[in-house]
């Protein structure tokens, strides 16, 4: 099999595997947005996987998006692709995300949000974003606690209008465990219901789920999964 062969092989199992998620959840596919993950995977892989029929693609370092971008950028297939950002955001770096991506799923302070703000304002554009939650209070980990997503929620309201506030995202402690994952998914839709209730906004992204554990992802409502490995590959060192 070649590389080409390969990969439409794997995307077209993981487009079944999401069909079969969607129907024992009893959910609607449409409802859910398959992310492709092409960090550290070259350009002519998601090139690849596009012409396949894929329209989103997630990345986790800025330099290295905006360079696959570019290096795209004369592929016809690869014309009307929606970008993710799903790496954590310097703040320094706020200038060269705002608007360059369709969504950015990890805002988690407020020297980030009013990094971007300044930026979209001089662009005259509007950026949608999601929250990046900590479910499990780990140390050491991006995102927000719990408890701080109201503050950032509101600051987002009054004071970014820029900003379009869409959802939560999570990244699990724990990684390609399943089911076992499945309460950290459960939380995040109990946080995204508080937060709905105290800001009256419809919030209606729940970005959660990867290569192994987007079924139980699903189940809980998830309707964005970000997806590497199963579709790529095994990813090669980051240099
Ligand atoms: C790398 C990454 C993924 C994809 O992980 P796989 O296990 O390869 O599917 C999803 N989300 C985030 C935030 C990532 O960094």
């Amino acid at each position: 099999m070649t590389t080409e062969e390969a990969l439409r092989e794997r995307y077209a199992r993981v487009l079944e595997r999401l069909d079969a998620a969607c129907a024992a959840a009893g959910r609607k596919r449409e409802d859910v947005t398959l992310i492709a993950v092409s960090k550290l995977h070259p350009a002519v892989d998601v090139a690849e996987v596009a012409r396949a029929g894929q329209l989103d693609f997630g990345e986790n370092y800025v330099q290295e998006a905006l360079q696959k971008r570019e290096d795209l950028a004369g592929e016809s297939a690869c014309r009307n692709l929606r970008w993710h950002m799903i790496g954590h955001v310097q703040s320094r770096k706020a200038a060269q995300v705002a608007g360059a991506f369709a969504l950015i799923h990890t805002l988690d302070s407020h020297k980030l949000a009013d990094g971007l703000e300044r930026r979209l304002a001089v662009l005259e554009a509007r950026q949608p974003v999601l929250m990046e939650v900590n479910v499990a209070a780990e140390p050491q980990k991006s995102g927000l606690m719990a408890e701080d997503l109201p503050s950032l929620a509101d600051h987002i309201l009054e004071k970014c209008p820029h900003l379009e506030l869409r959802g939560l995202m999570c990244l699990p402690p724990v990684f390609d465990a399943g089911e076992a994952a499945r309460p950290h998914f459960a939380r995040l839709s109990a946080l995204r219901e508080e937060l709905r209730d105290r800001l009256g906004l419809p919030l209606p992204e729940l970005s959660m789920g990867m290569s192994g554990d987007f079924a139980a992802a699903v189940a809980e409502g998830a309707t964005m999964v970000r997806i590497g490995t199963d579709i790529f590959g095994p990813r090669p060192p980051k240099v």
